[in-house]
């Protein structure tokens, strides 16, 4: 048997699909759902940018990197990841609705 490198990682691939694929679902402490097992993303962060940011960023709506926006959930709730409730905001442009909200 010939040891084979890409044998190797064509199998963790495949492991790595199964894991992913098996994932629960979580709440953290801070309230956020996040991917359980082999990693933590935040669920709303991957929806946000697979389904608003990937478009927006085409069309030139947003110029940064993804990581440097937040996403806020429209209605409050941290668990409502619907793409309708989720908007990608600048710090500033966040801090702003959560302090009027404040008020
Ligand atoms: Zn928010």
């Amino acid at each position: 048997m010939k040891f084979s490198i890409i044998k190797w990682i064509k199998w963790i691939k495949i492991i790595y699909k199964k894991i992913k694929k098996e994932t629960t679902i979580y709440v953290d402490e801070r309230g956020y759902e996040r991917y359980g097992g082999y990693d933590n993303r935040l669920i709303h962060r991957d929806i946000a940018y697979n389904y608003i940011y990937k478009k927006g960023y085409r069309n030139g709506v947003y110029t940064k990197r993804f990581r440097d926006y937040d996403i806020h959930h429209k209605d409050g709730n941290k668990r409502n990841n619907s793409i309708n409730n989720l908007q990608i905001l600048t710090r500033e442009e966040h801090e702003e609705i959560h302090n009027k909200q404040r008020r």
